[in-house]
């Protein structure tokens, strides 16, 4: 099952878990039109190999290892990841709404600064 990027990324989106993919399975990229206005990045959950690498080069620690590990707090994140795809507006939009729906319902956690905000899921 494939890794899921959580509310972290909202605010930082710095691209660092693209970078160290080797089946460029993150999206969007800097280099896609939906980058701009993303607000978060996501993993394609057929793509992914499971390889971890991401992991560790996230700053911000918002990637986990598939669904089961998702705290509850994120898992209607794990929908947005699956939702997303590059250069589909309608898929883009999709996963988009239920970001900003996730934003909004935990406005408790988008208050505390990203580099702290995953050490807050489990709470
Ligand atoms: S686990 Fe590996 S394949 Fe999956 S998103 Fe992370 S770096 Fe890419
Ligand atoms: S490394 Fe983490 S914060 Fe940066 S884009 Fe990837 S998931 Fe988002």
């Amino acid at each position: 099952m494939a890794y899921i990027i959580t509310d972290p990324c909202i605010d930082t989106k710095d691209s660092a878990c693209v970078d160290v993919c080797p089946v460029d399975c993150i999206h969007p990229r800097k280099d896609e039109p939906e980058f701009a206005t993303a607000r978060m990045l996501y993993i394609h959950p057929e793509e992914c190999i499971d390889c971890g690498a991401c992991v560790p080069a996230c700053p911000v620690a918002a990637i986990y290892d598939g669904p089961e590990s998702t705290p509850a707090s994120q898992r209607d994140l794990i929908d947005a990841n699956s939702i997303y795809r590059a250069g589909e507006p309608p898929a883009v939009a999709a996963a988009e709404a239920i970001v900003a729906k996730h934003a909004s319902a935990h406005a408790d956690l988008m208050k505390v600064p990203a580099a702290e905000r995953a050490a807050a899921h489990a709470k």
